[in-house]
C-alpha cells in the first residue's frame, strides 16, 4: 500500500519524464503486423512475417515423383513456397498452380500432406481432437499470432 503512495507521488512528475512516456509505444509495437523477415504467400501474393507463414516444399517420394509437404520447422534445403496458415490461401495456391512454379516443379505434385495440414488447421477451430493435440500445440503459437493483421481480407 506503500508502494501505491508512492507511486500516486511520482505521478504529476512522471508524466513530464520521457520513461513513463515509453510505455504507450511499447504497446504501440505490437501492433505492428510484420516483424522480422517477410516473405510472400503464394496464394493470396500478401506478405506475411516469415516466422508466422507456413513454407512448403517439395520432396522426391518414392518413386521419385514430387510431393508437397510442410516444413514445419522451415529449414529443409531446397526452394520453398510460403503460406498464411490459412486453408483459404491454400485454395488459392492450388487453384493456380502456384507451388509448382515457386518450387520450379516439372510437373503436379502430390498436395495431399499439405492438404491434410490445411484440414487439420480447420479442424482446430472446430474442436480439439485429443490425439494429435500435443503435435498442435507446437504450432499453434504460431499461428495464432500469424494473421492477426489479415491483410488479405
Ligand atoms: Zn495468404
Amino acid at each position: 500500500m506503500t508502494r501505491k503512495g508512492r507511486l500516486a507521488a511520482a505521478g504529476p512528475d512522471a508524466r513530464f519524464s520521457s520513461p513513463s512516456r515509453r510505455i504507450p509505444d511499447r504497446a504501440a509495437r505490437t501492433v505492428l503486423p510484420i516483424e522480422g523477415p517477410v516473405r510472400t504467400c503464394v496464394g493470396c501474393r500478401g506478405p506475411g512475417p516469415r516466422s508466422a507463414l507456413l513454407r512448403v516444399v517439395a520432396v522426391a517420394d518414392g518413386t521419385g515423383a514430387p510431393v508437397l509437404v510442410v516444413d514445419e520447422r522451415r529449414r529443409m534445403p531446397g526452394r520453398g513456397a510460403w503460406l498464411h496458415p490459412d486453408p483459404d490461401c491454400f485454395e488459392l495456391a492450388v487453384r493456380r498452380s502456384a507451388f509448382g512454379r515457386a518450387l520450379r516443379l516439372a510437373g503436379p505434385a502430390d498436395d495431399t500432406a499439405v492438404r491434410h495440414r490445411f484440414e487439420r488447421t480447420q479442424e482446430d477451430a472446430a474442436g480439439p481432437i485429443p490425439e494429435v493435440e500435443a503435435d498442435r500445440r507446437q504450432g499453434s503459437g504460431l499461428e495464432a499470432d500469424g494473421c492477426p493483421m489479415s491483410t488479405h481480407r
